[in-house]
């Protein structure tokens, strides 16, 4: 039989788990494979240790692993020659895709072999991906699916470290949607959901791909922007507030306007992340006073101040 890119969906038949711990027994000579699998919930160190094992014993040549839904893959050697694609799953939860190659096609007996290194490796793939799993969701907002504040703050430190690190500007926008309440009390708590999806939807829509989009707190976004200056922020701020602006939101046939007010800051050098911030905050609150519906950025207050004083 020909390897091909046919997908095979693999799941492990319970009569092999009973024989394990004879596999493991088999690998003892290389340290217990299994015991090496379950050392790690990252599934690309994961990977790594399975692709050892492979090459040893069948002169694989190429891994390519993927999961769409956790947006992680590993890729290692050179996809070349024969190609067998798996599937993977332990139960229903779904363990990504493997790709495995070799320029010689394998003998059946090399593709039994493979196969209940396979069945090693499940178990294993379904600890790590759960735990990637919950991972992920422990940083995403449920209702909108941006990053929530826990994964703001993470990013924030990282991103400034880098800026810091690679002389390029970082730009924060605080964005916050304007008499929200109103349209909670006027129309429900549902219909209040309703509009920060909608905000959300716009956000994602209008920002970059290189922007990271977050939802803070009730009604309140955040946008990181890479290598972006205060120019190039104000412009994306303002394109989202006029996106926000023009879509028609409508409730019970009803349409509601929505509004956004702005914030915008660029780091300074060497600026901590509670002082970026806290501007892009006092920029917000300045938006919301001076009338609404508006952007105000750090630098634009600190020109007032100077001209007032
Ligand atoms: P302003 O223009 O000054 O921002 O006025 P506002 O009415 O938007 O005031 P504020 O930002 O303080 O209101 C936030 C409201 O958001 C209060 C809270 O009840 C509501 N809220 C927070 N989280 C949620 C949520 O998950 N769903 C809904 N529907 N409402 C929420
Ligand atoms: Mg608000």
């Amino acid at each position: 039989e020909p390897m091909s890119s046919r997908i095979i969906s693999f799941r492990p038949a319970a009569q092999l788990w009973r024989r394990l711990p004879l596999q493991c027994k088999r690998h003892s000579n290389r340290g217990c494979l299994l015991n090496r699998l379950h050392a790690s919930l990252d599934p690309r160190q994961l990977m790594g240790v399975y692709w050892d094992e492979l090459r040893q014993l069948l002169g694989m040549e190429g891994l390519r692993w993927e999961h769409q839904g956790l947006c992680q893959q590993a890729q290692l050697g050179l996809q070349q020659g024969w190609l067998r694609v798996y599937r993977l799953f332990l139960g229903d939860q779904d363990l990504g895709e493997l790709a495995l190659s070799r320029s010689a096609p394998l003998q059946e007996r090399e593709l039994l072999l493979l196969e209940q290194t396979l069945d090693l490796l499940i178990q294993p793939l379904h600890n790590a991906v759960l735990y990637q799993q919950a991972l992920a969701a422990a940083l995403r907002d449920p209702l909108t699916g941006l990053g929530n504040r826990a994964a703001f703050e993470q990013a924030l430190l990282q991103e400034l470290e880098l800026a810091c690190r690679h002389g390029m500007p970082l730009s924060l926008a605080l964005l916050d949607i304007d008499h929200f309440k109103e349209i909670n009390d006027n129309h429900g708590h549902l219909a209040g959901d309703a509009v920060l999806t909608h905000v959300a939807a716009a956000i994602r829509g209008q920002a970059r791909q290189s922007d990271l989009l977050f939802r803070y707190a009730g009604d309140e976004f955040v946008i990181l922007m890479r290598h972006t200056d205060r120019l190039g922020a104000c412009t994306v701020a303002e394109r989202i507030r006029r996106a926000v602006e023009r879509q028609p939101f409508s409730h019970a046939e009803r349409e509601l306007p929505v509004r956004l007010s702005i914030g915008v800051a660029t780091a300074d050098p060497r600026e901590s992340a509670d002082g970026l911030f806290e501007r892009a905050d006092r920029a917000l609150l300045a938006a919301k006073r001076s009338g609404r519906n508006r952007i105000h950025w750090a630098e634009q207050l600190a020109a007032e101040c100077r001209l007032h004083a």
